[in-house]
């Protein structure tokens, strides 16, 4: 089985997708790694998941990515007396320590450290920016406010705070519980959420001890400012549109997910675009045109993934999402425009024998009209750097390694297969060309090219690179 797109597909899984049979028509359909949102799972429920995708990827003989979201420090108000409030635009309304139930002048804010950081003049965001109100006094134990626009405010709703660096790390203690489940699961990938600082990449960093590869959404003033450091310290990022268009202007998301991308594949970081994609879809069988131009800006702008939401999770047709993403993507990927597009955000390559072999490998597939190029990775590193690379062929990259295969389905253009090591040059040539035939790459009389490290096995060694024909014995021996 081979995808005929370079862009992934991540999609969310949740009450409409939690079967094992639904999980396998998302596959089938064209979903390439599934997404766990530890906001809305338990652990059980977790474990349940990913035994259920392992299933699906014994089935299907592909390996699955993973990806773990952490819920992070979202913040939330506390209850109401009754249930809910309605505010009016200019009264006064106030955030405090005290855990009674909240009135129409008050409610508990149960997070000590916000109360204290909050200045005058800083806005506060209830459920999305639904209601917004700025504060205008601050003592450390509440913040009084006013009412700017809307109204409606209820039990244990979200709180944006824009304007506030927070004195929190992204860790809560539920986050530490959830990662060590995950962790302890397998999962692939970690997704961090309201990261603020690259150093708030350090505690999970060190609690993963590189079980599992770290994903930094960008969903806060404060990271998009710091963005250069926290993709050098991040694995791969979300471009995160759902609090990102909450904590900044709407306006200013488009342009964000522009740089966020960019300097994404400069760094040779997968980089995945995410929320409300194809939002009209939780409820109708058929996207929005603007949806459908949406989801094609991305893939024009060489993401490597673009994701599902409640779409998958919890829409009303989570597999007629997947394929529809599929299908546009297909096209985009065939507009006479989508090369040129792709290759003007080409970067160059970094000072590295990977890098230079990975152009050099694009190079010559692109004028010989190659196959395909295949790499060989145990770690993953020049997997990465081959798609870096955005070759117009496929890269196949073969990994003795299971987990790095499930990391690498992420990446853009690249079809993972688990192959054990080659014992020798000839061996690692008929390999490379056997694969590519049997995953209908090429054909007897096909050429491929070939990229590794010579010695075979060692790690970041990559200095080779071989043009070499499919034979029909080389096929047939399959
Ligand atoms: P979420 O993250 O779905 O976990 O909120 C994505 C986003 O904010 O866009
Ligand atoms: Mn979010």
């Amino acid at each position: 089985m081979r995808r005929t797109r370079k862009v992934k597909i991540l999609a969310t899984l949740g009450p409409a997708s939690s079967s094992e049979e639904m999980i396998g028509k998302l596959f089938d359909a064209g979903a390439d790694v599934f997404r766990i949102n530890m906001s809305h799972t338990d652990h059980d429920g977790m474990r349940a998941l990913v035994g259920r995708i392992r299933n699906v990827e014994e089935r299907v003989g592909r390996p699955i990515g993973i990806l773990a979201d952490l819920q992070g420090p979202k913040l939330r108000v506390g209850k109401f007396k009754d249930g809910k409030e309605d505010l009016v635009v200019g009264q006064t309304f106030t955030f405090d320590d005290s855990p009674e139930l909240g009135d129409a002048t008050r409610v508990h804010l149960p997070h000590p450290e916000i109360l204290t950081s909050v200045q005058a003049g800083d806005r506060l965001l209830i459920d999305d920016g639904k209601l917004e109100l700025r504060a205008t006094k601050c003592d450390g134990r509440s913040i009084v406010a006013t009412v700017v626009a809307g109204s409606g405010i209820s039990n244990r709703k979200g709180v944006s705070l824009p304007d506030t660096e927070l004195p929190v790390g992204a860790l809560t203690d539920k986050d530490r519980a959830d990662l060590d489940a995950v962790l302890e699961a397998g999962v692939d990938w970690v997704a961090l959420s309201f990261i603020q600082r690259p150093e708030d990449l350090a505690e999970a960093r060190k609690i993963a001890r590189g079980r599992a590869l770290l994903m930094s959404k960008i969903e806060k003033p404060q990271a998009v400012a710091r963005l250069a450091e926290i993709i050098d310290l991040s694995d791969s990022l979300m471009v995160a549109r759902g609090d990102l268009g909450v904590e900044m202007p709407l306006e200013a998301v488009p342009g964000i997910q522009k740089q966020i991308t960019r300097a994404a594949r400069r760094a040779g970081k997968p980089v995945v675009v995410a929320t409300q994609m194809l939002e009209s879809m939780i409820s109708a069988p058929v996207p929005t045109r603007a949806e459908v131009s949406d989801v094609a800006t991305a893939v024009f702008e060489g993401a490597d993934a673009i994701m599902l939401s409640a779409e998958s999770a919890a829409g009303q047709y989570p597999a007629e999402a997947v394929s529809t993403m599929n299908r546009i993507a297909e096209q985009v990927e065939k507009d006479p425009t989508y090369p040129t597009i792709i290759s003007s955000q080409r970067s160059k390559p970094e000072a590295t024998g990977p890098d230079a072999i990975s152009l050099a490998a694009r190079e010559i597939a692109e004028t010989l009209k190659l196959a395909a190029i295949v790499t060989y990775t145990a770690s993953g590193t020049t997997g990465i750097r081959a798609a870096r690379e955005r070759p117009q062929v496929p890269i196949i990259a073969l990994s003795p390694i299971l987990n790095t295969a499930r990391r690498l389905s992420l990446l853009w253009g690249t079809h993972c297969v688990v192959s054990p090591d080659a014992s020798d040059l000839d061996d690692m040539v008929n390999r490379a060309c056997r694969i590519a035939h049997q995953e209908q790459f090429g054909k007897p009389g096909d050429r491929i090219i070939i990229t590794a490290g010579v010695p075979l096995r060692t790690p970041g060694a990559t200095n080779m690179l071989r043009i070499a024909y499919i034979e029909g014995s080389a096929a047939d021996g399959a």
